[in-house]
């Protein structure tokens, strides 16, 4: 059957030499930062440009590091899309503060900066501080980071790039991991770029921030061991896990032209279908395909149509975080409207996308939505 993530042909694939680092890591038995740590790290500031890598255990974690690094807490106001994975607002109300929602644009997924300046207001009419944008690269595609790191400079805030979905992405001749101030990603095994197990990343071209995330990542730890000089967490990426992701990496650029052309597929075949709407990548950008996500009409019925030709699809995300239980503190009535969310959440579908999906499987799934909206 079809698959909507395929990690085997890819294990299949580099079989050996992931046999092989997993074997040097096991013999030298440095399983928390051993030398695949380091050695990870300057390939991915090799494979982005970014100045700094300070390697994590999660996504989340890269998150929570950024803003334990700005130590950002009680009072703090973070601007935070609603339409996004719960772990981008999660970090900020963890920490104490309160993440303020910001609706996306309907076209590209991502937060739309026309709307930053309602919510500050808000935000500061709230008694809170505001203290920075966390913007998310939904999907794969970079957010407006040229319109929103306007706003963020115009009001003294941080631009914390959530880019747990786009590593590998482009956008304006810079790639993820060197977007805003502070970047983050994850190394999940659904990624783009996945590990076997959690992992992440934290990137800043900022020499003073990376001394204090690598503090943060070993309970705030100061000039030597036993000496603390802030509030820190066990952040620490697995040697194992950097040995995969070691291997995984050097496919990587193959990996993102083959979801390139998946996309490509998708695009030209359901681009002008009544009913639906394919997802559109900005001049001089590249997404990195996390999802190919289409917005469509009688979105419930497509799903069930083709889950029963053996095509499997999902829909990110169903509730639109200010909606969620979990935030009920952080968005009340006379916030700023968050319509745009809202609706994208009933009519997002995301179809098969993986390196491996094969022209004939393309093919099948573009037939077979044709023939639902035909
Ligand atoms: C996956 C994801 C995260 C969290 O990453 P983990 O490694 O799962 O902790 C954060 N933000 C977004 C947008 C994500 O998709």
């Amino acid at each position: 059957m079809m698959k909507f993530v395929d990690l085997q042909a890819q294990q299949e694939r580099i079989a050996g030499e992931l046999r092989e680092a997993v074997a040097r890591v096991l013999a030298h038995g440095q399983f928390v930062m051993g030398e695949e740590v380091e050695a990870v790290e300057a390939e991915l500031g090799r494979f982005c440009g970014a100045r700094n890598v300070i390697s994590c255990a999660s996504g989340t974690d890269a998150l929570l590091m950024a803003l334990l690094a700005y130590e950002v807490g009680a009072g703090d106001a973070v601007l935070v899309p609603s339409f996004t994975f719960v772990a981008s607002a999660e970090v900020v109300q963890l920490l104490g503060a309160t993440p303020i929602f910001v609706d996306v644009e309907a076209g590209s997924f991502n937060m739309d900066a026309g709307r930053l300046g309602e919510a500050i207001e808000y935000a500061r009419g709230a008694g809170l501080r505001v203290r920075g944008v966390i913007a998310v690269d939904l999907f794969g595609l970079p957010a407006d980071y040229e319109a929103i790191g306007e706003v963020a400079r115009a009001e003294g805030l941080f631009v914390l790039a959530d880019s747990a979905q786009s590593f590998g992405a482009r956008r304006g001749g810079k790639m993820a991991g060197t977007f805003g101030d502070v970047s983050a990603t994850s190394f999940f095994p659904a990624k783009p770029l996945g590990c076997y197990g959690d992992g992440g990343a934290v990137f800043t071209e900022d020499d003073g921030l990376a001394e204090v995330l690598r503090s943060v990542r070993v309970h705030g730890m100061g000039g030597s061991r036993y000496e603390h000089v802030r509030t820190g967490i066990t952040g620490r990426l697995d040697t194992l896990q950097a040995a995969v992701l070691l291997c995984k990496l050097k496919i990587f650029a193959g990996e993102l032209e083959a979801r390139e052309g998946v996309a490509r597929g998708y695009a030209e075949g359901l681009g002008g279908v009544e009913g639906v709407v394919v997802p559109r990548v900005g001049e001089g950008c590249r997404s990195a395909w996390a999802q190919y996500t289409l917005r469509v009409e009688r979105r419930d019925e497509l799903r069930e149509f083709l889950g029963g030709r053996g095509i499997p699809s999902a829909v990110y995300y169903p509730v639109p975080l200010h909606l969620q239980g979990a935030f009920r503190g952080g968005w009340r009535e006379g916030a700023p409207g968050l319509g745009v969310s809202e609706g994208l959440a009933g009519e997002v579908v995301s179809l098969p996308m993986h390196a491996y999906l094969e022209e004939g499987e393309v093919g099948e799934v573009v037939g077979a939505v044709r023939e639902f909206f035909g």
